[in-house]
């Protein structure tokens, strides 16, 4: 007999308690391996069963057992409703709807009671993509003496909160190599670690409405080119093929490489998790990195709000929260973290190809596997800060643009809302390698709204790069020492 919990997204008792089993006890985490409170309802008729199941089944203790943060809108609203939505493009909005409950700063009141192992050869700090990504590199290397530090639970970062969108249409050689890279290893990701990322090639439609940004594309499609990926260039008409009702206002130029496409962010975690524990690997989650002892020009421990742990080496890959961290061990890092909002629409029929993105706005949309439009933009007015609230100023300029686009999803409703943060340096290009003055802290940040689809072949490189000893250019080039030198690796092919 089958118990439901959640009858939107057909949840069940067993299905609950299959999450629990696999470690995931806390509710943020199980609604997001079971999509329980994702449906229509929100959340609203299930909430409460997860919760008594988990203090029942999970033996959390009741006053730990946390609401998950709810997102906006309250009901499922359509396009065209917040499209008419009054609002001032010139006056940025500050906070908005707040964010998660288990963000907030402190301890966290699901920390584990026993202390952190006393010491490994290798602590990573933030468990998101990256830190992820790196440690199974390194265990595929024969280094499983690793500790991974995270003060939330595993999805909570930006790498639990982005648009999983994966192409190789980059302006640069490098990013057209790592992400190139890094699509060949997410095709084999299910053979290797039995975990479906749900990977879509339906390519990347860039639309170009200035002649600016119609020229970047041109430059960047000869760059593909050259490098092997076929990006083509586009009429008005070519592009409006690729998708029906595809509004073509005010459209320039487009540029489609098929080979670009769309997986799901929180199954690609759930998949490097579930390998490295089963070699050992500690995954300490609820677990707040508060300092560091230093000793000779190097970090001797790691300090958390659990106890210490010793190590050879540290690794800084806490995205847009490592300038604060790094400022514990006395480094300044320029990188400066960006609310981006997105949302995601009800489900409906596949109808969507590549994912879409207005270069000269920001814009961008995709159907993900269950159906729904996922997609957000970025505000030129939104104030550098950690701001991980909604606003109904995002929705307002998002549907304006999207039914600009798509003017037929009009009646489409938002389901939910939500917003992470972009990790932002001055040259759009992350920071790796050694940290100059202290050489066992190695720094891996800094991806601004595309660190997800190259953290599988970063992380390839830096494994190979820590175990071998081998120089590799990308550690020296990329490394924090280059923005005193005045020697910026400028990205110019971001969206938002
Ligand atoms: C709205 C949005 C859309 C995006 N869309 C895309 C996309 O389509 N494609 C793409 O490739 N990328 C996209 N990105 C960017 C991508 O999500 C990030 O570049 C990537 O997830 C960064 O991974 P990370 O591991 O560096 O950081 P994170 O995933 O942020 O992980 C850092 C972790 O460090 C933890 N941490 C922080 N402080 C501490 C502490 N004191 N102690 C212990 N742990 C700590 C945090 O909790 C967090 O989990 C998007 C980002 C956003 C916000």
């Amino acid at each position: 007999m089958k118990t439901m919990v959640c009858t939107c997204e057909d949840v069940s008792a067993d299905d609950v308690g299959e999450a629990i089993a696999k470690g995931y006890t806390d509710i943020e985490s199980v609604k997001r391996y079971t999509g329980f409170g994702t449906g229509m309802c929100q959340g609203k008729q299930c909430h409460a069963t997860v919760a008594s199941l988990l203090a029942r089944e999970a033996k959390t203790k009741a006053e730990h057992v946390l609401p998950f943060t709810p997102r906006p809108p309250l009901n499922p609203t359509e396009l065209s409703y917040w499209a008419s939505a009054p609002f001032d493009p010139a006056v940025p909005v500050e906070g908005g709807v707040p964010a998660a409950l288990g963000v907030t700063p402190g301890v966290h009141p699901l920390k584990p009671e026993e202390p952190v192992p006393a010491r490994a050869q290798v602590v990573i700090i933030g468990a998101g993509i990256m830190g992820l990504a790196l440690a199974y590199n390194l265990m595929r290397r024969g280094v499983t003496d690793v500790v991974l530090l995270e003060k939330g639970y595993l999805c909570h970062g930006a790498s639990g909160r982005n648009g999983g969108g994966v192409r190789m249409q980059w302006g640069t050689a490098t990013n057209i190599a790592l992400a190139r890279r890094s699509i060949e290893l997410m095709k084999g990701f299910a053979a290797e670690t039995g975990i479906n990322i749900w990977l879509r090639q339906g390519g990347y439609l860039f639309l170009a409405k200035s002649n600016e940004v119609a020229k970047k594309l041109e430059r960047s499609a000869a760059l593909h080119n050259q490098h092997g990926v076929n990006t083509r260039l586009m009429s008005v008409e070519g592009a409006r093929d690729l998708v029906p009702g595809l509004s073509m206002k005010g459209v320039q130029l487009a540029a489609f490489n098929e080979e670009d496409g769309v997986i799901f962010p929180w199954a690609f975690l759930w998949g490097y998790a579930a390998a490295l524990k089963k070699k050992g690997v500690r995954i300490e989650t609820f677990t707040r990195v508060t300092g560091f002892e230093l000793g000779n020009g190097h970090v001797k421990k790691v300090l958390t709000d659990r106890g210490e742990i010793a190590c050879e080496v540290a690794v800084l890959a806490t995205g847009a929260w490592s300038p604060p961290i790094a400022a514990l061990a006395g480094v300044k890092l320029p990188n400066e973290p960006h609310r981006h909002e997105i949302c995601s629409s009800e489900p409906l029929k596949p109808f969507l190809g590549p994912l879409v993105s207005v270069l000269d706005s920001g814009l961008y949309f995709s159907q993900s596997m269950r159906g729904e439009i996922v997609g957000g933009m970025g505000d030129p007015k939104e104030p550098p800060g950690m701001e991980l609230g909604s606003t109904m100023r995002f929705l307002t300029r998002y549907s304006q643009a999207l039914l600009e686009q798509l003017p037929n999803l009009s009646q489409v409703k938002i389901l939910r809302q939500w917003s992470g943060p972009y990790d932002v340096t001055p040259d759009n290009s992350p920071i790796l390698g050694r940290t100059p003055s202290l050489p066992n802290l190695l720094q891996l940040s800094g991806f601004v709204g595309h660190g997800f689809m190259m953290a599988p072949a970063v992380a390839e490189r830096m494994a190979a790069w820590m175990c071998t000893g081998q120089p590799d250019e990308l550690f020296t080039r990329f490394n924090l020492d280059r923005f005193a030198a005045g020697r910026l690796e400028r990205e110019d092919m971001i969206i938002g």
